[in-house]
């Protein structure tokens, strides 16, 4: 591996690390979340100013950070009650887990019955 690429280095996928699982995903795998007057906001658009911080758009992940604060500090913000409130809120429209995600859309993409999807 040297860092004279001569064309062949594959593209280049902007990667980000989930703030509660630190697992490195490309950036439009993960949600964004900007520091707003408010608090956090979601950033669906991924293009508000700001600073941001990454989450999968996972349940487990997002308990993680709102718990223990770790938003927060990677915000270096605070979150008022309302805002929390917000965040859980939108926390609750999101799949549990990865793995409930796939089963999800595995079932969406060919109507197969359950027992045909792999464990
Ligand atoms: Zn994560």
């Amino acid at each position: 591996m040297t860092q004279k690429g001569r064309g062949t280095k594959p593209k280049h996928v902007p990667q980000r690390t989930c703030i509660a699982c630190r697992k490195v995903a490309g950036k439009r795998s993960l949600l964004r979340l900007v520091r707003s007057e408010q608090g956090v906001e979601v950033d669906a658009s991924g293009k508000l100013p700001g600073r941001g911080a990454y989450l999968h758009p996972y349940q487990s992940c997002w308990q993680a950070v709102l718990r223990g604060g770790r938003l927060e500090q990677a915000l270096r913000t605070r979150m008022n009650e309302e805002n929390r409130q917000a965040l859980l809120a939108y926390m609750a429209t999101l799949p549990e887990s990865e793995e409930a995600d796939l089963a999800l859309e595995s079932n969406e993409a060919n109507t197969a019955p359950a027992a045909a999807v792999k464990k």
